[in-house]
């Protein structure tokens, strides 16, 4: 589709660059067609040209207040929806915003710096007019009639010999839409948790990876599975015999499941929280620790929880080439994590590169787009119990 007649037009006014980048992504994902004008002069010709149907303006660029900006959108009767982006209390966005209404202008929302991406998705979807907008009717029924489906990206775990070995997967939602499209969870999680649908679409989730790990074992492949599961579930007290159930159910050990939470949990953990994590652990079923390295949970907390893997956040593992101290925190990260008795599993990992970087640290588990990229089940099967070497010999990998 065309970008000026796609449907919902997104026209980003910032001048700084990485900003209009993070803004651009997000939007795209959610399918704004998208623009980006980092002067008044780029900004009036796209505004004629492009005809955004949604305006984000940064009211703090360099020598402007944004008043210049919506006068021209004032004088070209600018139906656009305007979300102003501003400096907490910062009163003179305030009274930007004030101004857009006055001259008549849409003024749909004004978000403080720094932005909640979370904000800004629940804004933006909320503006959207596209033939298929992700709702949470939409969202609900895919739920009910299966079209969230998990992918599964492969882990490769140190052998006793050296080798790195193909034996566990971390499962990723995806929504199958029926106009052929997939969507990534980064724009659905979040509208999930919103709308109250996040507890179903975990248990699909659930469900359906113990009836994957079920056939996989009929067929002689013992895999062990991640399911990402949101802080919020973990007060349930029934969880752990709820699980036990549904994996006796598919013939699946229970320490065939691996649950990973956020480092957040371990932040604003309760005394439910941890009744619940602990008695999950004693039936054997495995906890990670998620994006480890991007919360500020103290070592205390840390070694207060029952856990028996960490994922080191891919944030960290993407820049060990280029930054020394990034490379001695990541090595600390392993000790501490092996010290404490979990297994510590690196993520993000592309390249090379970093591969050996990982391997030289003792680290245990190793995820990536090197390894593989999330896939459907049918794919994934081909890589159980290959090792480096195969992939590297398969897929021409370095
Ligand atoms: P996560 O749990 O940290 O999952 C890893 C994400 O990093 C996945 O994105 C994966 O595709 C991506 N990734 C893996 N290797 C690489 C790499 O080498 N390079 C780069 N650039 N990215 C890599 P995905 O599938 O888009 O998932 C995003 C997030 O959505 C997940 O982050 C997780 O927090 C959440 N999520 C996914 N599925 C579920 C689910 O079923 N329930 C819940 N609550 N959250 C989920
Ligand atoms: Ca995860
Ligand atoms: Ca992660």
């Amino acid at each position: 589709m065309n970008e000026v007649t796609k449907i919902d037009r997104l026209l980003i006014v910032d001048d700084e660059k990485n900003v209009a980048d993070t803004l651009r992504n997000i939007s795209c994902n959610l399918g704004y067609a998208v623009k980006v004008a980092d002067n008044i002069a780029t900004f009036r010709k796209l505004e004629r040209d492009f005809d955004p149907t949604v305006i984000l303006l940064d009211l703090q660029m360099h020598g402007n207040d944004g008043v210049e900006y919506l006068k021209v959108l004032a004088k070209q009767k600018s139906s656009a929806s305007i979300i102003v982006l501003s400096d907490t209390e910062n009163r003179t966005s305030w009274t930007t915003s004030q101004l857009g209404s006055v001259l008549g202008l849409q003024m749909a929302a004004m978000l403080q710096k720094p932005i909640s991406i979370h904000a800004l998705r629940r804004e933006l979807r909320k503006l959207m007019h596209g033939s298929t907008p992700l709702t949470a009717a939409r969202l609900s029924a895919a739920i009910k009639v299966g079209q969230v489906r998990p992918h599964f990206q492969p882990k490769v775990t140190r052998s006793q010999n050296g080798s790195w070995q193909v034996g566990e997967v971390e499962a990723l939602a995806r929504w199958y839409r029926s106009d052929g499209s997939i969507v990534l969870p980064d724009n659905f999680i979040e509208l999930a948790e919103d709308s109250g649908l996040l507890g179903g679409l975990t248990d699909s989730m659930l469900q359906q990876v113990a009836d994957q790990l079920g056939r996989w074992n009929k067929q002689g492949h013992r895999v062990r599975a991640a399911v990402n599961l949101s802080p919020t579930l973990l007060t349930d007290r029934k969880l752990p015999d709820r699980l036990e159930r549904l994996l006796g159910k598919h013939g699946v050990e229970n320490n065939q499941l691996i649950l990973e939470v956020t480092e957040q949990v371990v932040i604003e953990h309760t005394q439910a929280t941890i009744g619940v994590l602990s008695r999950l652990r004693a039936k054997n079923i495995g906890l990670a620790i998620d994006d480890f390295g991007t919360g500020y949970s103290s070592l205390e907390q840390l070694y207060r929880m029952p856990f028996d893997e960490l994922k080191i956040d891919h944030s960290l593992i993407r820049r060990c080439q280029s930054n020394k101290d990034i490379r001695t925190i990541i090595e600390a990260i392993v000790i501490l994590g092996q010290k404490l008795g979990m297994t510590v599993c690196a993520e993000g990992v592309e390249t090379a590169d970093a591969f050996e970087f990982i391997s030289g640290t003792g680290c245990d588990k190793q995820q990536g787009y090197l390894i593989g990229k999330p896939v459907p089940a049918a794919e994934l099967e081909m890589l159980i119990g290959q090792t480096m070497s195969d992939l590297r010999a398969t897929r021409a990998i370095a």
